[in-house]
């Protein structure tokens, strides 16, 4: 069969790896892809849901795995079902989970869904009156998608202002930060916890752990991601019975009592707090960088399960035992203004078979591999402990150099600590 990814990080890297070793698979294509991804790369962006429909009929596609949020948010998933074209996504509706945190919010309070306390903001000058009366450390959130720069920690009232003014006043992230979420500061270790659904069926994908901020230590500006790791031994039993019971189920009941029929991954991004699990954000599809150790650990034909899935077969994963991590190269200056263009070396020096390479901001250019982006490689490894998985992806890290190049140095570490 033909198979569609719509994406350009690592993330779609990783997929593309996965479901090309289907025995199913004839083609597998990719929009846009990156420089290493060998199969057919189709040149329509992401965001481009009618030319990508378009395509998918022309080529025969018999099915489309969808990435980033953008094009659900746009509305891939309606237009190619219009179309009786099969893919695995939420619609445009339920991409509303993450496309609008207000929306988010107002849903899990509704439905009684553990999130962090929080209040609604369209005034700017009722931000800031909201943040003097309610005092730090809080959370500013710009209501739409912002590519991961739209949350802000803030720990003194000065910076709560200056959030305020430049999401609400100054407009940094344009429409997006118009309208902002103001909510409670939680303490806690972060799980990522993702399944798979179709209408109130889910299966479970195994835990992980990202690393959103750009410094070792947890210190700097939020990112799409620095690093993953599986699993999270934060989320032991009991956590895992909690979030499944009180966040997954409550969710997918609420959106059914909604009359929102969700079917493609659903990301609960989480705080373990001592009040148990609450929910930070909903993403609509697999993050970025978990999804590249995740699907390192399922075993098998993952594109057969997701069919059968998607058909509403009952379906379970058979989870690789071994940990994998991911480290995240960055260009200097991401995440505000990451130079690109510089040429990467050392990959060929890797020889570990226990080492993958997923790339996201590369390309290739004259036989040369270039960086495009923020997020350049991801250099993931397996190990049969997390200790072992750290220090094979670390060891590669350490063969491949392209100037500006930086990454952190303690993915993993907060788990190393807790074992
Ligand atoms: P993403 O790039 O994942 O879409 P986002 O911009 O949607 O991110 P959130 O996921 O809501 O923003 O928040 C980003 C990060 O900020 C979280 O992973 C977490 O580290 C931190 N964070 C968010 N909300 C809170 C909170 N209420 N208390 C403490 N930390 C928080």
């Amino acid at each position: 069969m033909k198979v569609l990814i719509v994406g350009n990080g690592g993330r779609e890297h990783a997929l593309y790896w996965k479901i090309n070793q289907s025995p199913l698979v004839k083609e597998v294509f990719v929009a846009k892809g990156n420089g290493g991804i060998k199969g057919k790369r189709v040149p329509i962006d992401p965001t481009n849901v009618k030319e990508l429909a378009d395509f998918a009929q022309r080529e025969g596609i018999d099915f489309t795995v969808v990435g980033p949020e953008a094009p659900l948010v746009e509305g891939i998933v309606d237009e190619f079902e219009s179309r009786g074209l099969k893919i695995f996504g939420p619609s445009q509706r339920a991409s509303m989970l993450e496309g609008s945190k207000v929306f988010a919010k107002r849903f899990m309070l509704k439905h009684g869904i553990p999130t962090a306390n929080f209040e609604v903001f369209e005034d700017p000058d009722k931000a800031k009156r909201f943040v003097k009366d309610f005092g730090v450390p809080l959370v500013i959130k710009a209501d739409g998608l912002a590519g991961g720069k739209g949350a802000v920690i803030c720990k003194t009232e000065q910076s709560a202002l200056e959030t305020i003014d430049l999401f609400m006043n100054r407009g940094i992230l344009g429409p997006a930060g118009k309208r902002v979420v103001i909510e409670e500061f939680l303490e806690g270790e972060e799980a990522s916890y993702i399944v798979m659904v179709n209408g109130t069926e889910y299966v479970p994908l195994p835990t992980s752990q990202d690393h959103k901020r750009l410094l070792d230590g947890d210190k700097g500006p939020n990112t799409g991601g620095m690093g993953a790791y599986s699993p999270n031994p934060f989320v032991d039993a009991e956590t895992e019975k909690a979030i499944r019971e009180l966040i997954i189920e409550r969710t997918l009941k609420a959106l059914a009592q909604e009359g929102i029929y969700y079917r493609g991954f659903l990301y609960a991004g989480l705080m373990l707090t001592s009040r148990g699990p609450m929910v930070l954000e909903f993403n609509v599809r697999l993050g970025d960088p978990e999804a590249q150790p995740l699907l390192m650990r399922i075993k098998g034909d993952f594109l057969e399960k997701l069919l059968d899935f998607y058909e509403g077969k009952k379906v379970s994963l058979d989870i690789d035992e071994r940990c994998s991590l991911c480290v995240v190269l960055a260009s200097k200056g991401y995440p505000e203004k990451p130079e690109v263009g510089k040429e990467i070396h050392g990959l060929e020096d890797i020889k570990d078979e226990d080492v993958i390479i997923f790339h996201a901001g590369t390309e290739l250019k004259d036989g040369k591999l270039i960086t495009t982006g923020g997020r350049v490689l991801n250099v993931c490894a397996w190990g049969n402990s997390l200790k072992e998985a750290k220090e094979k992806a670390y060891k590669a890290v350490e063969k491949i150099h392209f100037e500006g190049m930086h990454y952190r140095k303690d993915i993993g570490d907060r788990a190393l600590k807790f074992f």
